[in-house]
């Protein structure tokens, strides 16, 4: 509520100046006789509390699917152990040659659709879910809904 004297929004209070009763700030009821004391505005409780509902809300967004960091080291390891040549390899999952490479040579970071072609064909491990972890210290029990929502809807 702000001060009827001087517009001063915070803690006000009902005060007696030259006969007229304002709700005034502590700095313009010197002006007059104080009456009694407003309580601080319900007003101003909401809005403090209203940024932390905000933020829950957009937290529950924040589920990343990241490539491992060294993606090209798993897939090279992985189609070695396997005894297969960049050639077999890309005819196996039909990619092109130049792209299996590229990726080896961390040149190109596959999507999540080719991540996904890998991890199937060499049973390797490429996409990382990534939460921040802000999340976590809110709701860790609907967040982990959220990524087997996700899981079975990219089946
Ligand atoms: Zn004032």
């Amino acid at each position: 509520m702000p001060c009827e004297m001087c517009g001063k929004e915070g803690n006000v209070l009902k005060a007696d100046i030259e006969g007229a009763v304002l709700v005034v700030c502590n700095e313009c009821a010197k002006f007059g006789k104080i009456i009694s004391r407003v309580r601080a505005p319900i007003k101003n409780k909401k809005s403090e509390s209203q940024p932390a509902k905000k933020q829950v809300q957009t937290v529950k967004r924040e589920l990343l699917q990241l490539i491992v960091e060294d993606y090209a080291k798993v897939i090279k390891e992985a189609r070695e152990k396997l005894g297969l040549k960049q050639q077999d390899l890309a005819r196996k999952i039909a990619e092109k040659e130049s792209l299996i490479q590229n990726i080896e040579t961390e040149k190109f970071v596959p999507g999540m659709d080719l991540a996904r072609k890998f991890e199937r064909f060499l049973k390797i491990k490429l996409i990382e879910q990534h939460e921040e972890s802000h999340q976590q210290k809110f709701k860790a029990k609907s967040a982990a809904l959220t990524i087997g929502d996700m899981l079975s809807l990219k089946k």
